[in-house]
């Protein structure tokens, strides 16, 4: 059975059953599409994800020591 725990991105506190909220999700869904999509906003893009990917994998580290 799937047990709430909080969303896996900085700062948000919102229970979900997925890594990420809904919200967040989206949004890091969005920034991985863009990524691999676009190039033209480099170091936007490339801040944006690797707070996606720190919260990515402190979120599967937690999920493995669970
Ligand atoms: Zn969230």
């Amino acid at each position: 059975m799937p047990m709430l725990h909080g969303c896996a991105f900085p700062g948000c506190s919102t229970f979900t059953l997925s890594t990420y909220c809904v919200e967040h999700e989206l949004l890091v869904r969005a920034v991985k599409e863009s990524e691999r999509t676009q190039a033209t906003d480099v170091s936007l893009a490339a801040d944006t994800a690797l707070t996606a990917d720190a919260a990515l994998t402190s979120a599967t580290s937690e999920a493995a020591a669970s």
